[in-house]
Parts: C-alpha cells; structure tokens; sequence
C-alpha cells in the first residue's frame, strides 16, 4: 500500500517503550496496551509491526517495512542495506571487549590466539581484522558475561552502558568497538509517496527531539542588563525583549539546556534577575 507507510519497532525489550513513547509524542495515537503483530494508527498513515529487534534491520532492507526504530548495534551486525536517517537520542551503549580483571592489557595483540564469546560475531570479525588479529570467535546469544567464568571463551564482546555487570562478573572492559544509540532506518527504495509520508513523520519527530533537554525559561530583568543576559542566553536566534509597565525593567524569554539551567539561573540572579520561571518545552520546531 502506497498511501500509508509501515514502521517496525521492538515488540518488548529495552528500546520498545521509548520508541513508542517517541510516536505518541510525534501526535500518533498508539495503543500499545493491546498491542497487537500488526497495529494500524487511527490518525496518521501509519502501521506498527512488532517484532525482535535482531529482525529489524533485515525487514526493512527487504521492504516488509519502509522504516524501524533500532539500536544501531544491530544495523551494524546484519550490515542490512537501509539508510540511517536520524540518531534518536536515546538507548545509548557501547559495545566492547572486555577481559578478566586480573589480567594485564596493553593492546588488542592480548586477544591473539584466545576464544572471544558475543551475539555480535559480524562487528567483532571485522575489529579483529582490522587490528590484525586472529582469535576465534564463539557466538552465544545470551549470558555472555559469564563465558569466561564458565570456562567457555578467554574473553568477551557485549553491550556495556554501566559497566556493572561486567565488574560484577571479574571483568573489566578494554576497548569500546562502537558506540549506539537507537537510531530510525529506512528502505533504500521508498516511492515518493511514502517518502512523503516520511517526511510528514520526521518533520514531527525532529521537533520532538529538539525539545529534548531543554527548557523554556523566562524572567524580569533590570532594563540596562539586558545585554549581559543575552550573553548568558544564547537562544535559538536570540533571547525575546518585552517591556514592561515600568519601563526600567523588561520581561526576557528564551531556551536554554536542561543541564546548564542552574548555572545560568545564578548568573541571571547576580545580575538582577527575579520572578524567574522555569518551564517543560513540548515541541520545538527551527
Ligand atoms: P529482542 O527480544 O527484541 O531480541 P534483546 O534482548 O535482543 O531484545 P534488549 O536487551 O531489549 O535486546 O536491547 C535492545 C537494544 O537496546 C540493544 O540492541 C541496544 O541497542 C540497546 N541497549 C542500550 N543499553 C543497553 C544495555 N545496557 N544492555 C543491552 N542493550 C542495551
Ligand atoms: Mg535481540
């Protein structure tokens, strides 16, 4: 069907409600209560197909889906021919190699000749031939970080974020092979139509991504200060300048990042600030 477009995100799992909550905030109403194989959005033209993250890549490289939503991880082991078309921001890791604790590590000459346990056996083959190195590589799908306690590899290639599984397996984690996010892929080969679809959506998504981490801040302001404000709020184009009854004082709005707000709250107050509110941005469209 040309005049709708189909979208594969994971059925459970860690990127499945982020990637949900990323279409209900873009306007689509998604019942992911009953969340059925195939659920069809009542108000945009789009479908919703649940599946295991592994099988996205390849289900929308072969056209079953137009787009996905899936850790990059996963782009990068199938190698599936799909465009990358945004980085979503969230569902960041890293995968890795790591070794027990005890043992000394200067370079990836330490995995010459040793067993390396992954789900990721594509991208590690492809690391380890471009460092040169020949190690054999052992594929387990799960529990991979108990392989070396268990006897079963030398070492180990897995997801990290924390780095608290891998200590409290005897591990520690020495060299950081690629990093990933959640990132929306697409056929190569969309019809215009559906492109155009997928233009409606990602002009949607990006002004929900945009107002990520950011907040909308506004305060009164002596009227003589106002350029010293402006140099600690740098706004998408420029801080808003309204006057007030009282024309020594003016009222000034602007954007600012979440995590500089306290920062830029104590400059704004040393230079006179008050009344200063602090909102949530909901969409930002530049
Ligand atoms: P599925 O049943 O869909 O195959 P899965 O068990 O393979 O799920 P999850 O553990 O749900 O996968 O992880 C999905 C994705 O979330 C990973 O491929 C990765 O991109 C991302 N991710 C982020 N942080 C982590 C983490 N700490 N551990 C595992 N995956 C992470
Ligand atoms: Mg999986």
């Amino acid at each position: 069907m040309n005049n709708m477009i189909r979208i594969a995100i994971q059925s459970k799992g860690r990127l499945n409600e982020q990637s949900v909550e990323l279409l209900q905030d873009a306007g689509m109403n998604v019942n992911d209560q009953k969340r059925k194989f195939l659920d069809r959005v009542d108000n945009f033209p789009i479908e919703i197909l649940y599946l295991r993250d592994d099988d996205i890549p390849e289900v929308v490289a072969d056209g079953s889906a137009d787009i996905g939503i899936v850790g990059y991880n996963e782009v990068a082991e199938t190698a599936a021919d799909v465009n990358i078309v945004r980085q979503l921001g969230f569902g960041g890791c890293r995968i890795s190699l790591a070794i027990p604790k005890a043992d000394e590590y200067t370079s990836p000459k330490y995995f010459q000749g040793k067993s390396i346990a992954t789900s990721y056996p594509n991208i590690l083959r492809r690391f380890l031939e471009e460092q040169g190195v020949e190690a054999s590589v052992r594929v387990i799908k799960g529990s991979v970080e108990i392989a070396p306690a268990a006897g079963i590899a030398d070492a180990i290639f897995d997801i990290v974020s924390s780095g608290g599984t891998l200590v409290s397996n005897g591990l520690k984690e020495v060299e950081q092979v690629i990093h990933s996010e959640a990132v929306l892929i697409a056929n190569p080969d969309l019809t215009p139509e559906k492109q155009a679809i997928l233009d409606s959506l990602l002009f949607r998504i990006d002004a929900v991504t945009n107002s990520r981490g950011k907040k909308y801040i506004l305060m009164n302001l002596p009227a003589d200060k106002v350029d010293e404000a402006i140099s600690i709020l740098p706004a998408m184009r420029s801080p808003s300048v309204m006057p007030l009854a009282d024309n020594s004082w003016c009222s000034l709005h602007s954007v600012v990042k979440a995590d500089e707000l306290w920062d830029k709250i104590e400059r704004l107050k040393q230079i006179g600030a008050e009344g200063i509110l602090v909102l949530d941005l909901d969409k930002v469209i530049e």
